[in-house]
């Protein structure tokens, strides 16, 4: 296995439960890839260098299977999972339960309801289908039929359907995670996803910092026998040995460079045409005494969105798509803190954020980030203590995966959402045998749920089995 993100060390675990002997080598000095957390900026306070918001991997189908809590995963609640202020003062707020949220949600009560109502109660179902790949015979097909409906259509179609700008925003700002412009075909599955999963599983945080998802997971890896190798970067194929199956948990332009001719022509066509989407530019802030946000239900939110109407975040989403750098970026801000009271040092709050910019941006985004903040929370700049940044290039030196600080590994376009990097109905092979993808490139694409590994550990074992 060469990676150990969340998709390598379940595809390694997923081997290694079938006594398959699994050695995962990762390039950096500390293994997980996007869960890991530190306390670098300020003594005692915990900071996740990556994901932080747990959903998709709190309802993973292959996680839940795991057991982890054995190894200490424990899943923390926020009092609400997600606000999005708006600048009049009020917010879309984004309940765990889907009447609490619907009935916040004014004239959109019904709507609401009827997006989310079912689909959330039979989340667990329907994640059978939608975190596998699409291209084969469902399992729930009247479920999935019935939430695959409005996934096909762009977001701004569906953003239209609600008539307050809180429900609009709300939604707007969930689909943005998936990092294109709000008015393409398909750009609504991903907010759809994300909040039919949030509905079902809460938007989790994992206690002890998303590094506790690694350490289970690795932890488990062990006892089955796994060995792990830290600080060994694989750039070419004469580092690997000669094994039965080899998986990447990379993104596909490194995995044509280290396989080099090994690669059947078509798919190092593929691997090196697979499109990158827009970055990331983050900022951790050690904060005293919080946030001061205008909307009272900030103050108890795990994730805060911030760009204001949908109108306004389409706009920002449009252009750094386009490789402009918006004046007033979207920008997510995560107060883990606040479900989990142990990141804190006393009254030193650990704040995570960062802001969607163009693919490869060199400026620094900090000063966007902080006036977003300030647009809806007045008197944050006072409270800040320390700040630490990473830019997209910094991102692509901590993961090779994040090219650009593409931190979704690769464009969500309809094609690569739904297919991967390339047409076939296998997107965890690469034309050499038993050797597989299995990074956030694969469907069902980016999150720590670590399905993309198991399910290519899935083929791997077939293969083996053969
Ligand atoms: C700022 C940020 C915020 C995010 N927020 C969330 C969130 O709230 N919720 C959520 O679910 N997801 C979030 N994500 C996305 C999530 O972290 C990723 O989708 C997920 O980590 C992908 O897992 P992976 O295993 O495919 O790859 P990665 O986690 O990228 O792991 C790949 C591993 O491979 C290693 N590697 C790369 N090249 C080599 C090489 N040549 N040789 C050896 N090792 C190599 C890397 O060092 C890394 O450890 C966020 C990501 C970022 C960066």
């Amino acid at each position: 296995m060469v990676g150990s993100g969340p998709n390598g060390l379940a595809a390694a675990v997923a081997l290694a439960r079938r006594g398959v002997q699994v050695t995962v080598v990762e390039a950096a000095d500390e293994i997980g890839g996007g869960t890991r957390s530190s306390e670098a900026l300020v003594p005692g306070l915990l900071h996740d260098h990556c994901s932080a918001a747990h959903p998709m991997a709190a309802g993973s189908p292959f996680l839940r299977t795991l057991d982890l809590e054995r190894y200490g995963l424990a899943w923390l609640q926020p009092g609400i999972d997600c606000v999005h202020p708006l600048d009049d003062g009020s917010a879309g707020v984004l309940h765990r339960s889907v009447e609490d949220t619907a009935a916040g949600l004014g004239r959109d009560d019904g709507r609401w309801r009827w997006l989310f109502d079912r689909p959330s109660s039979r989340f667990d179902a329907l994640s059978q289908d939608i975190m596998r790949p699409l291209l084969r015979v469902p399992e729930h097909p009247l479920t999935l039929a019935r939430f695959g409906g409005p996934t096909v259509l762009p977001a701004s179609l569906l953003a239209r359907q609600f008539r307050t700008e809180q429900a609009r925003a709300l939604f707007g700002g969930v689909a943005a995670h998936a990092f294109r412009p709000l008015h393409y075909p398909l750009t609504s599955a991903i907010g759809l996803g994300i909040i039919t999963a949030g509905h079902r599983h809460g938007w989790a945080v994992a206690a002890g910092g998303s590094r506790s998802i690694t350490h289970a997971l690795s932890s488990l890896l062990v006892d089955l026998g796994g060995k792990i190798e830290i600080g060994t970067r694989i750039d070419s194929v004469s580092q690997l040995p000669a094994v039965d199956v080899t998986m990447f948990d990379l993104a596909p332009s490194a995995v044509a460079d280290i396989l080099g001719d090994r690669l059947p022509a078509r798919v190092a066509r593929a691997f090196r045409r697979f499109r990158h989407g827009p970055g990331a530019f983050k900022v951790d802030f050690a904060i005293e005494g919080g946030v001061p946000w205008t909307n009272p239900h900030a103050h108890r939110a795990g994730t805060v969105h911030l760009g204001g109407r949908y109108a306004e975040v389409a706009a920002a989403e449009r252009a750094i798509h386009d490789g402009r750098m918006p004046e007033r970026p979207f920008v997510l801000v995560g107060q883990q803190y606040l479900a989990d009271p142990g990141r804190s040092a006393g009254n030193i709050h650990p704040l995570w954020t960062y802001a969607h910019v163009p693919n490869g941006y060199t400026g620094d985004a900090t000063a966007a980030i902080i006036a977003q903040i300030e647009r809806f929370a007045p008197g944050f700049r006072d409270r800040i203590i320390a700040q630490s940044t990473r830019s997209t290039t910094q991102m692509a030196t901590y993961n090779p995966n994040y090219i650009g600080g593409d931190i979704l590994t690769g464009s969500k376009d309809i094609r690569q959402l739904v297919l991967g990097p390339r047409t076939t109905l296998s997107p965890y092979r690469t034309g050499v045998p038993g050797m597989y993808l299995c990074s956030a490139a694969t469907p069902p694409g980016p999150g720590a749920h670590g399905m993309c590994g198991a399910n290519a550990a899935e083929d791997a074992l077939a293969h083996l089995h053969h």
